[in-house]
């Protein structure tokens, strides 16, 4: 069941030159988590402010749970709006108790708001720091009170803004898993926003991708990194390669050598061969069919990433075991188990 829908929504601040979001639609489902990802300025905050209610679109409309809060000049107030909000920082009042912070979102809302916070910071894992304030507890902890805060109301959705970017590498791998574990233990509807790519796939149920306030492309984790619908989304999760390649009648002929494929027989012109490093396998022995010189490795304990050029000096990459030995400069042999295939022009 849809909980949010977005309709054709454009937004451009009155100084701005450009549209911060333009022509975005996307539905959220009941009990999903979605996140929104795109580089620095793409418009994510924006789309969640205008979810929000922070922040009018200047065409599109919005349904929140079967009603419209946003058509044309008119708006449902950003406080009867039933959206629970995380931001950055936590925001966390430094004067309140964890306990009060959290009773802070229920103020009206609750017959007994001191039961319903405890329950809720029960049900985070905080239960026994209810007395203590927030510059007493981690970095993680107090993201945890934010979400207690968020989602003690009951919202329709829960909006979190970039919540793992204050969290260092391994703190984050732990807070990550916790937070979508309450999320899912609540069945509450989530949309967060990330410029980590890494967040991302391992955390929502489908990602949505914003590039210059444009969504490119919205779907699982696994479709999007498999068939991205463009080279922007392609190459935003990890790097892809693209091989420019002549069709024979047995296979691609390409400046890197010859793969075998049925698919030739579909393509006349010039095509494109598209695969991931971890596609190709780099080997010693010299019976491979494509080969390059390695102009760079570059080791990154779990595996090693090898830069292999062309003769005109176009370089593709390709992961390989780290325990083997590769000497820069020398022929590198590989196969390319899968890839897919596009006209060039
Ligand atoms: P993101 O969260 O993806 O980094 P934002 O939604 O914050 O992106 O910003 C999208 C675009 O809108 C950017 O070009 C940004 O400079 C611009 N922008 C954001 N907030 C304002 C504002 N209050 N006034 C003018 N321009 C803004
Ligand atoms: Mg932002």
């Amino acid at each position: 069941m849809t909980i949010l829908a977005l309709h054709c929504i454009d937004k451009k601040y009155s100084e701005a030159e450009q549209y911060a979001v333009k022509d975005v639609s996307f539905e959220v489902n009941q009990g999903e988590i979605l996140s929104l990802v795109g580089e620095s300025g793409s418009g994510k905050t924006t789309l969640l402010r205008l979810i929000a209610g922070l922040e009018h679109p200047d065409a599109g409309h919005i349904k929140l749970g079967g009603q419209i809060i946003v058509e044309g000049k008119k708006s449902v107030p950003a406080n009867k709006r039933n959206v629970g909000m995380v931001f950055q920082d936590y925001a966390l009042f430094p004067h309140l108790s964890i306990l009060d912070n959290v009773k802070f979102g229920l103020k009206g809302k609750e017959n007994n708001p001191e039961k319903k916070a405890k329950e809720t910071l029960h049900l985070v894992g905080l239960i026994e720091n209810y007395q203590k304030y927030p510059h007493q507890l981690s970095g993680g902890q107090q993201q945890r009170v934010a979400l207690a805060r968020a989602i003690a109301p009951s919202p329709s959705i829960l909006l979190m803004d970039e919540p793992f970017s204050n969290l260092d590498a391994m703190l984050k791998d732990q807070v990550r898993e916790e937070v979508r574990q309450i999320i899912k233990t609540t069945g509450v509807t989530a949309i967060f926003v990330t410029h980590d790519t890494r967040d991302a796939l391992s955390t929502s149920d489908r990602i949505a991708i914003l590039h210059k306030g444009y969504l490119q492309q919205i779907d699982t984790p696994k479709a999007l990194y498999e068939k991205p619908s463009n080279g922007y989304v392609a190459n935003f999760f990890g790097r892809r390669n693209e091989v420019l390649a002549t069709p024979t009648n047995d296979g691609f002929y390409s400046n890197f050598g010859f793969i075998p494929d049925e698919r030739s027989k579909n393509f006349s012109g010039k095509v494109k061969l598209l695969f991931r490093p971890e596609q190709a396998q780099a080997k010693k022995n010299p019976l491979q069919p494509m080969s390059g010189r390695l102009v760079k490795r570059v080791y990154f304990g779990d595996h090693q990433l090898l830069h292999i050029c062309d003769d005109e000096g176009k370089f593709i990459y390709v992961r390989a075991n780290p325990y083997k030995e590769f000497t820069e400069q020398e022929r590198v042999f590989f196969t390319v188990k899968k890839f897919g295939v596009e006209e060039a022009f």
